[in-house]
């Protein structure tokens, strides 16, 4: 029995790349690098918007450095391993908090020192590099600017302006572009086993975000609840129903990030009683602020899953905007959100196009005011308010 130690250089799309979806020019750029003619940077920073495949393609990169056949093969145990986040040379970093703690990144660093186990290289995947504070930035810089011979750093951000000059500078680019809703499906379709016709229709309210997108093919209800908030946010014609409808969409929100919030935090909780020895749910006082801090990551993590949520409920009313721009303009395109067209067409003849490109501004500035910490109900309020007037 073959035990696959034979394969050839892969083609492009095939092996550990297969899943890096509508990305043809990055991983043309990752593979040069990892062939033994390429030069291989020891410092990586990945971009590309949420949702188009930053982390898979530094993890199929870490694989093809690692892999036995230098290909990324996808079949030997190297890539294999790497791809299933077990492989000991690999390590990766992603939070779902507010920022990585500067304690994670020490570590990191030091991880970061040591020579590889088994692999060729040493490499290491920081998801959301842009959530570190300027002092943990910092700590990290140090390793960045003089790895040892055998690390690779490779930084993932939505783009390299979240992260300081001094790391950036030190950092080769790779970056990654919005995959095309045909790509997405397809991969839906191939990966996961989504039909066709769901596929297409989720991957095309995703606009490019495969998480997403297969959370709306799988996820009960969930193209249902998006349509259903487009349909409210075309209806809305006072200033009092704008009040409403923004106070539903932060309860709503809230509760959906308490919920997982809520779920992790007791899993955390339990495994550290259990690590502790703790049987009875007596914390002796020496171990309390250990616990306290547990909690505080809770909050920390419910804080930003709320913003998350409603910053995708923003992205959606974006393209519900710019589909009425489309109509209005008469550029003729598809329509991102074809299950609410009569709605669209009405919209469009009631207002006009100028109107709607400073309601799509109004917008990305909501999304800009709740990720710079204004209260989310008074930014989404005064959008959903001006939305009202306007299509009144
Ligand atoms: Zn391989």
């Amino acid at each position: 029995m073959s035990t696959g130690t034979t394969t050839h250089p892969a083609p492009p799309l095939e092996g550990v790349w297969a899943d890096v979806v509508g990305q043809e020019a990055a991983v043309a750029q990752f593979r040069r690098a990892a062939s033994p003619e390429g030069s291989l940077a020891q410092a990586w920073l990945v971009t590309g918007p949420p949702g188009s495949g930053r982390s898979t393609a530094a993890r199929a990169f870490a694989a093809t450095l690692q892999c036995e056949h230098r290909t990324g093969c996808g079949a030997c145990a190297a890539c294999r391993t790497v791809l299933a986040g077990t492989h000991p040379d690999v390590t990766v970093v992603a939070t779902d908090k507010l920022s990585i703690a500067k304690e994670e990144v020490r570590a990191l660093v030091m991880t970061a020192q040591r020579a590889p186990a088994t692999g060729r290289h040493r490499v290491l995947i920081v998801e959301d590099a842009d959530r570190m504070s300027p002092g943990t930035f910092n700590v990290l810089l140090k390793s960045i600017e003089e790895p040892p011979p055998s690390t690779v750093w490779m930084l993932c951000a939505p783009s390299a302006e979240d992260l300081a000059p001094t790391i950036r500078s030190r950092c080769r680019l790779v970056t990654l572009t919005v995959p095309g809703a045909d790509v997405v499906a397809e991969l839906l379709r191939r990966r996961d086993g989504v039909e066709e016709q769901l596929a297409l229709r989720a991957a095309r309210a995703a606009q490019g975000h495969i998480g997403l997108a297969l959370r709306y093919a799988t996820q009960e209800g969930a193209l249902a609840a998006r349509e259903q908030s487009a349909r409210t946010l075309l209806g809305l014609r006072s200033a009092g129903q704008a009040v409403l409808a923004a106070q539903e969409l932060v309860d709503r929100a809230t509760a959906e990030a308490k919920e997982h919030a809520d779920q992790v935090a007791a899993e955390e909780r339990e495994r550290f009683l259990r690590s502790a020895g703790i049987e009875d749910g007596k914390v002796p006082p020496a171990l309390r602020s250990q616990l306290k801090q547990l909690e505080d990551d809770a909050k920390r993590r419910q804080t930003r899953l709320v913003r998350d949520v409603l910053d995708r409920y923003l992205l959606d009313a974006h393209s519900v905007l710019r589909d009425v721009l489309g109509r209005q303009l008469g550029t003729g395109g598809e329509l991102v959100n074809l299950e609410v067209e009569p709605e669209i067409d009405q919209a469009a003849r009631a207002g006009d196009g100028r109107v709607t490109l400073g309601l799509l501004d109004g917008v990305q500035t909501a999304r800009e005011r709740i990720a710079g910490n204004v209260p989310p109900l008074l930014a989404i309020e005064a959008l959903l308010a001006r939305i009202a007037i306007s299509l009144r």
